[in-house]
């Protein structure tokens, strides 16, 4: 009978996949800690590893003579150095799709509660202003118009809530083509700067890459209108921090929301925090019980099945299976 595998977790899994593990009779080890040096000591004779928050370097990978699968219960793979996990034959799994909808929703919630002052609402009536109403800070979404910045899965799930509301929908995606986007019933606009300028409410939905990171800064941030919403449901780091602070503390733009930030987690002296204009949630649009569910379900099933020997297709590097190593087999 084959052995085992030895999987190793940075962070407990959602029961739905420890149970996947478990059933599989794997000897599964919880680090409690992603970064590098905290998992080493487990990993170096480890089977496969899952990273729910935390890094892995090629460093790390080439320490780890036995490591056959990395996993990631969720598709952000910005912290795995994917092309040094491809040349060292090492499939990287993800779990496209499990929480889509859970993200777009969340992004779609925080929309509504920038656009009904939810926040600065709630924190007034706790102090007895029950003045606040008056205001006239919030506004209807209907006829409004929605820029998304990125609509791969979630863009798309968000536009169609957006559009069930009654929102007009705006898309920059350099990837995807002008009739493919007119063909969905969106606006296509070929250049950021457009969207910034004529959306009401912004949302990212792009991966961090070099060429997302900061790709909204003090310059682009100017061109939003003074009554708009931006929202980062993405990756941190993709909107620049300290402009987006300026933007808010200067109310260029009315209110964000953001669930992630650079550094995660968020310290409670960060500057995000000093602004009443902002929404901040740590990082959990995919964390519903569905998402967490299905991400995790599809990490194990995936870094099992890559221990195994089998060519799993959720990988975001399936040119890893090119490497000698599984040419072997
Ligand atoms: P996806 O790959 O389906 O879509 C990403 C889209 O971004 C693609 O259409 C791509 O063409 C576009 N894009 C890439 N570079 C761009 C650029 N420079 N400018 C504009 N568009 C660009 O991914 P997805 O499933 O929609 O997820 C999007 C991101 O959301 C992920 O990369 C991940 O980092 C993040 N995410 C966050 C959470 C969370 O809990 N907050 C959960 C899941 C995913």
């Amino acid at each position: 009978m084959a052995k085992a595998p030895k999987i190793v977790i940075s962070h407990r899994l959602h029961d739905d996949g420890m149970a996947v593990l478990e059933k599989a009779g794997a000897e599964v080890v919880i680090v409690g800690s992603g970064e590098p040096q905290d998992m080493l000591p487990h990993l170096k004779d480890a089977d496969g590893v899952i990273i729910r928050i935390g890094s892995i370097d090629k460093e790390t990978m080439l320490a780890c003579p036995n490591l056959k699968a990395i996993g990631r219960p969720g598709v952000g793979v910005d912290s795995v150095d994917v092309a040094g996990a491809t040349e060292l034959g090492i499939p990287v799994v993800i779990a496209p799709g499990a929480n889509t909808r859970s993200v777009a929703e969340h992004a779609m919630a925080m929309i509504f509660a920038c656009a009904k002052n939810m926040l600065v609402c709630d924190q007034e009536m706790r102090k007895g202003n029950f003045g606040i109403r008056s205001e006239y800070k919030a506004y209807e979404l209907y006829g409004k118009t929605l820029g998304l910045i990125g609509c791969g899965h979630i863009g798309k799930i968000l536009a169609e809530l957006a559009t069930g509301i009654g929102m007009k929908v705006l898309v920059y995606d350099p990837y995807l083509k002008e009739d493919v986007v007119q063909g969905w019933g969106y606006g296509y606009r070929a250049s950021m700067e457009d969207i910034l300028k004529e959306a009401d409410a912004v949302s990212v939905h792009t991966p961090l890459t070099p060429a997302t990171k900061d790709m909204i800064g003090e310059k682009e941030l100017h061109l939003m209108k003074p009554t708009a919403i931006l929202v980062n449901c993405a990756r941190g780091g993709i909107i620049n921090e300290p402009a987006l602070c300026k933007a808010l503390s200067e109310k260029w733009i009315q209110a964000a929301a953001t669930d992630v930030v650079v550094q995660e987690p968020i310290r409670t002296d960060d500057p995000l925090f000093k602004l009443e204009n902002i929404i901040v949630t740590p990082h959990m649009a995919g964390q519903t019980k569905e998402a967490a569910s299905g991400v995790a379900t599809l990490a194990a099933e995936g870094v099992l099945a890559v221990c195994r020997g089998e060519k799993w297709d959720k990988v975001c590097n399936p040119d890893a299976y090119k490497h000698a190593r599984w040419g072997e087999q």
